[in-house]
Order: C-alpha cells, then structure tokens, then sequence
C-alpha cells in the first residue's frame, strides 16, 4: 500500500520543507471547511516521497468548539492516529473571521502544518526544524541562479526592445546586465572549486 515512513527516507532531504507532508489551511478554507454549513469534513490526500500517499481527514467542530480533529495512519503497520487541533481567529478587513491552526506543539498561530516521516504528529516548520531546500544552497551556487535569472530577464527585455526600443527599458536592461554581472562575480568569488590567488 505504500504508506509514509516505511523506513531508508531518514535523509538531509526529509528536512527540506518542500518535501514534508503538508496541510495547508488554505487548502481547508478554499473547500469551505470553516464556513459552508454542509461541509464538516475534508480528505486531503499528498504524494510522498517513497511513491505511496498520505491522507487526512480533517474534521471541524467548530462552531462548537474551535478545533479540528484530524486522523490518518503512519508507520508500516499501518497504525491509526487521532490528534485534536485547536483554530484561531483573527479578524478580516471586510468582516468575518479567518482561521488558522494552533501548532500543536508551540500553540504558535500558523497556516501549515506538517508531518515528517520520522514524527507521528503534525507540527510547524519550526518545531519539526524543516528547511526550505534553498537554504540548503551554497552562496556560490544561490548567486549563480540569480545571475541566470538576471540573464533570463535580460533575454526577455532584448526581445522586447527589439520589437519596440524605449529608453525606460534601456535603462533596466543596463541594471540587469550589472546586476548579471556582479552575480556572476560573488559566484566565482565563493565556488568552492576555483582558487583565485
Ligand atoms: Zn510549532
């Protein structure tokens, strides 16, 4: 059946956010959860890493009280949990409430929550020490796609000036190709493998 954390996923990428089971509150709001009255429970249902899926029921007992209940399976067995969410409010420019997730660990106010091969509970980005995978670059490689993106830009705009020549975009074309330019060189300047003497 293929279920999350059958064993040999315990790696640096497991720490990496994007690759975290997730459950998004916006994902529950866009559904109606908090506010249709004939929608009180949601399965969300995410690909995991090892080709199996994960799913979760989120149940909501609000307005009785303001909490989710949550239940899926992890391990292998299969083993059933049941975990109680709280929700907070905060108050909407226009009116109404919106609700977020109390981390079940921290009580912090947050909008996603997540649940890692190792943890049998859902919790934020910080309790469970997730990264995003860019904090994992290197500054030597970070400033080299951003010189590959500068360049992209610069790609799009030649086109663009081409077709039409404006001055105003000269000027950005003019930023963009310094702004290349001194990726390029912070690159060099911190690849691991060069040596400038
Ligand atoms: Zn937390």
């Amino acid at each position: 059946m293929g279920g999350r954390g059958s064993g040999a996923q315990r790696g640096r990428h497991t720490h990496i956010v994007e690759k975290v089971v997730r459950l998004d509150i916006t994902d529950l709001r866009r559904v109606g959860l908090f506010h249709s009255p004939t929608v009180q429970a949601v399965r969300v249902t995410t690909q995991t890493l090892d080709g199996g899926s994960h799913t979760v029921q989120v149940e909501s007992s609000l307005p009785v009280s303001h909490t989710v209940r949550l239940s899926y399976q992890i391990g292998t067995p299969a083993q059933a949990v049941l975990a109680q969410v709280s929700l907070l409010a905060t108050l909407q420019t226009y009116g109404g409430r919106r609700w977020w997730f109390a981390c079940p660990r921290c009580q912090r106010r947050c909008g996603v929550l997540y649940l890692p091969v190792w943890a049998e509970d859902y919790g934020c980005r910080a309790c469970h020490s997730l990264r995003y995978a860019a904090q994992y670059e290197s500054p030597s490689l970070r400033a080299w796609r951003q010189a590959e993106k500068a360049l992209r830009q610069i790609d799009d705009l030649r086109a663009a000036l081409a077709a039409k020549p404006n001055g105003k975009h000269l000027n950005t074309f003019l930023r963009l190709q310094q702004r290349a330019l001194a990726y390029m060189q912070t690159s060099l300047a911190t690849w691991p493998m060069i040596r400038t003497a």
